[in-house]
C-alpha cells in the first residue's frame, strides 16, 4: 500500500491522518498515511529513511517547512516564493516540493463565495503563512493587498521580496497604526496572535458590516480576531479550520490526481472541534 506521511514536531496534534484517511475513503484510494514525530536535528535524515524505503509523498508541518525546501530536486513556483514547502512528492530518485497552504486559503474564500477579484486585501502578518498565501492571492487578480505586520521591516521585506520577483505592483507595506480610514473588503489574520489570546491593533474603523474578517487560526470558539470583528458589527467571520483541510486537499490531489470533496470533513472537524 502506498505510504504517505506528516513529519513534525510537535505532531500529536495532527489532524491531517483523520483528514487523509477520509479523503482516501471518500475517493477510493488504498494508502496508508501517519503522523511522526521528528527530532529537530534529524529532519532530513526521516525524510531520506522514508523516501529509501518507497514512501510516496509527506506532508511537512512546524518547524520544517523551510528545511524541506533544501531538500528538494524541483519546486513549485508557489513553495520557490513562499520559502517553505508542507507538500513532498517523491518521483524516481527525486524530492519534488509544493506549498499548499495558500491554495488552501483560497479554496476556502472562494468556497464561502467571497469575490477576491478587484477586491482590496488587508493582510494581517509577515510570518511564513503570510508569506504562502501572497502569490495564491495575486493570482485571483485582487485590487490590492496591504501587508501589515508588527514589525514593519518583515511586511516591507515581504514586498521587496514579491518584487525581485516582479509580482509586486499591487502590493504595499505599513504598520498597524498606519492603517486607519482605508477601505477593505477581506480581512485576513495571518498572524499567530490568537492563539495568545490577542488581536491585533489595527483600527476599528476598518471593519464594516460586509468587511468579510478571516482568520488563519481555528479553535472552539470564535477565535480573539473573530470575536473583536463580531463585536463591530462584521458580519462574515470565517475561522481556518477550512484552510487546512484546503490544503490537505491539494496535497492529495497532488499526489493521487484526484480532488477530494472538503465539505464533510470540515464538518466533522467541526463537531470534533466543540466535544474538545
Ligand atoms: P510565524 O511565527 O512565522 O509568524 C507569526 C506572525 O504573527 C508574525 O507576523 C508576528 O509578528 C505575528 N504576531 C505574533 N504574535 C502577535 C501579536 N500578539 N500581535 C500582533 N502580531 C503578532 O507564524 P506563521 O506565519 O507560520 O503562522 C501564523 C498563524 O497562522 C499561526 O497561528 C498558524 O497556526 C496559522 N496557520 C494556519 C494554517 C491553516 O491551515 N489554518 C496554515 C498555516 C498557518 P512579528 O513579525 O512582528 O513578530
Amino acid at each position: 500500500m502506498d505510504q504517505y506521511r506528516v513529519f513534525g514536531n510537535p505532531i500529536k496534534q495532527s489532524r491531517s491522518p483523520y483528514i487523509h484517511q477520509t479523503f482516501a475513503k471518500s475517493t477510493d484510494q488504498q494508502l496508508s498515511y501517519q503522523s511522526e514525530l521528528v527530532e529537530i536535528s534529524a529532519f532530513s535524515e526521516i525524510i531520506g529513511q522514508f523516501s529509501q524505503a518507497g514512501g510516496k509523498g509527506a506532508n511537512i508541518t512546524v518547524p520544517f517547512k523551510e528545511q524541506a525546501l533544501l531538500l528538494c530536486d524541483q519546486l513549485s513556483e508557489r513553495a520557490r516564493l513562499a520559502g517553505a514547502v508542507n507538500t513532498l512528492s517523491f518521483v524516481e530518485d527525486k524530492i519534488l516540493g509544493d506549498n499548499t497552504d495558500g491554495l488552501g486559503l483560497v479554496q476556502d474564500l472562494l468556497r464561502h463565495n467571497i469575490v477576491l477579484n478587484n477586491s482590496r486585501i488587508l493582510l494581517l502578518g509577515a510570518g511564513g503563512a503570510a508569506k504562502g498565501v501572497i502569490l495564491p492571492l495575486l493570482e485571483q487578480q485582487p485590487k490590492l493587498i496591504v501587508i501589515a505586520n508588527r514589525t514593519i521591516s518583515k511586511a516591507e521585506d515581504l514586498c521587496t521580496h514579491f518584487s525581485l520577483n516582479e509580482k509586486c505592483e499591487k502590493l504595499s507595506a505599513c504598520g498597524y497604526e498606519e492603517i486607519k480610514h482605508q477601505e477593505f473588503d477581506l480581512i485576513i489574520n495571518a498572524t499567530s496572535a490568537s492563539l495568545s489570546g490577542s488581536v491585533p491593533p489595527i483600527s476599528k474603523n476598518l471593519v464594516k458590516v460586509k468587511t468579510v474578517c478571516y482568520d488563519m487560526v481555528y479553535g472552539k470558539e470564535l477565535t480573539p480576531f473573530l470575536s473583536w470583528s463580531k463585536g463591530l458589527g462584521a458580519e462574515q467571520l470565517i475561522d481556518g479550520l477550512g484552510m487546512l483541510v484546503g490544503q490537505a486537499a491539494e496535497s492529495f490531489a497532488i499526489w493521487r490526481g484526484i480532488k477530494p470533496e472538503v465539505e464533510t470533513v470540515i464538518d466533522n472537524l467541526r463537531i470534533a472541534l466543540t466535544k474538545e
